[in-house]
């Protein structure tokens, strides 16, 4: 690791003194509040639902407080935790801002709390695999890495628990960013932005205004990694005062890793052919080179690199083969929860794809998957909420030859799809739709999928 861009960090900020009032009890939530309460601060936690497991808290000495808005708690509290899965609307949230009492996200707070270098990865899509490849290249490099994001490990519950050597590889979503008012690591990576979550942002401007935060906090020792394949960030100020270091799919001699001729390159020199890479899919492509850049910028070397990029083991429930029956591949994506996910899985094959496709509705427009339908499936299978959606959307698809199914829930289209696919055939579950309606997240939906898949195949 002989790279200037590595090494001990800068100091930050430090947070404001409690009592603290922790909003929202999902798994990052309860994370800063056992954090708080284990540095013997005073912490009441609330939240408007009852998540599981949030009564715990209670004996690691937090105050819960269930099914509240949390506004009255508010008087108690100097600051505000705010848990990524609570909007900057809530109510409780305007009435700290109203009475200026500090607000923190968990992820800028733990950030503070720790001495570690930080790889951070943003993006509409890809941030977890990518987070996940970058764990799996330090390891693979022998350096030591602590991965942390929405595959297992909130960022709070790593606090304490890392020797200063430990590079971070953390996952930032919008909406942790959205509350990261001094978070600035020493690698930011930027994968795509496309629509998605604008029911919580108010359109897609305040969208990548929020991913761009990844950037506006670094230093000139740091490092900001880019797509520069990505129309919504050309010719845009990525902000910051980090040193850019670009990606892209075609030769460009602005670009440290490129693309080309189906090879990575960085710089000059061949890294590895795209045809060998782990996982399928020019978006895996795209994934690995946003990887190689920052792990190149990093000082990581290339043998290592390379190695890491080929044997990278994927991520469940995002372009998982889960069966093989009578010649047709049975692939989990549950966790395309938007049009661009869906499309990149659906240009992952080559055609003969049986698409399942719906859930919740989320404010999207399906006309970007007219292309990749029409070009790669035989015939989409349509559930949820959000089939009458996709019904009028797709409908172009039909003079393709391509069918549309009502099948109304998973079970019938999986049945559906599988009684109709021939050898060769892929039958995708790339739903481009939350799960919300039916299931109480994604993996929920992934692993019914894969249930219904192992008992038809039995
Ligand atoms: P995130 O953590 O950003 O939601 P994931 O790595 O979990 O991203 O992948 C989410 C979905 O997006 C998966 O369905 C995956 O196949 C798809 N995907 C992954 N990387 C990309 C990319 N670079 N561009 C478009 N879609 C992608």
């Amino acid at each position: 690791m002989g790279n200037e861009t590595t090494g001990m960090s800068k100091p930050r900020p430090p947070v404001p003194s409690g009592p603290y009032l922790v909003v929202g009890l999902a798994r990052s939530g309860q994370a800063a509040a056992r954090l708080l309460a284990a540095r013997s601060e005073q912490v009441v936690g609330c939240d408007s639902g009852s998540p599981q497991c949030a009564e715990g808290l209670r004996d690691a000495g937090v105050e819960v407080h269930l099914d509240t808005d949390g506004i009255a708690l508010l008087e108690r509290a100097r600051c505000l935790v705010k848990s990524p899965g609570v909007p900057r609307q809530a109510p409780v949230v305007e009435a700290a801002t109203e009475r200026g009492v500090p607000i923190l996200g968990e992820l800028e707070l733990a950030w503070r709390l720790m001495e570690n270098t930080f790889v951070a990865v943003t993006g509409t899509n890809g941030k977890t695999t990518v987070t996940e490849m970058l764990g799996h290249v330090w390891r693979t490099a022998g350096e030591p890495v602590a991965v942390a994001g929405n595959v297992g490990t909130p960022l709070a519950s790593l606090v304490g628990e890392l020797p200063p050597d430990t590079t971070v590889a953390c996952e930032s979503s919008s909406f942790q960013l959205e509350d990261a008012d001094s978070f600035a690591p020493e690698c930011a990576v930027l994968l795509n932005v496309t629509p998605d979550h604008l029911d919580r942002h108010h359109d897609f401007e305040d969208y990548l205004r929020a991913k761009l935060r990844i950037f506006a906090h670094q230093g000139n020792d740091d490092v900001a990694v880019f797509n520069a394949s990505e129309p919504a960030l050309a010719g845009r100020d990525l902000g910051g005062c980090a040193r850019r270091v670009a990606y892209c799919r075609g030769a460009d001699p602005d670009c440290a890793v490129s693309l080309n001729e189906e090879t990575i390159f960085i710089g000059s020199e061949p890294l590895i052919p795209a045809a060998e890479l782990s996982l399928p899919g020019p978006h895996n492509a795209d994934n690995a080179m946003a990887a190689a850049a920052a792990a190149t910028a990093m000082g990581i070397d290339s043998g290592a690199l390379g190695e890491a990029l080929r044997t990278f083991p994927g991520v469940p429930h995002r372009l998982e083969q889960v069966a093989e029956a009578d010649g047709v591949l049975y692939v989990n994506d549950s966790k395309a929860t938007n049009v661009a996910a869906a499309a990149a899985a659906l240009r992952s094959f080559d055609g003969g794809v049986r698409a399942i496709l719906g859930g919740s509705l989320k404010g999207d427009d399906f006309s970007g998957l007219v292309d990749p339908v029409a070009e790669r499936c035989a015939a989409c299978y349509l559930i949820g909420e959000a089939a009458p959606a996709l019904q009028r959307d797709l409908a172009p698809v039909r003079s393709s030859g391509v069918g549309l199914r009502e099948c109304g829930d998973l079970a019938t289209a999986v049945r559906e799809a599988s009684a109709e696919a021939g050898s060769g055939e892929v039958v995708l579950l790339s739903p481009a739709c939350a799960s919300f309606d039916a299931y109480r997240d994604f993996e929920e939906r992934g692993e019914h999928f894969r249930a219904l898949v192992e008992e038809l195949v039995r």
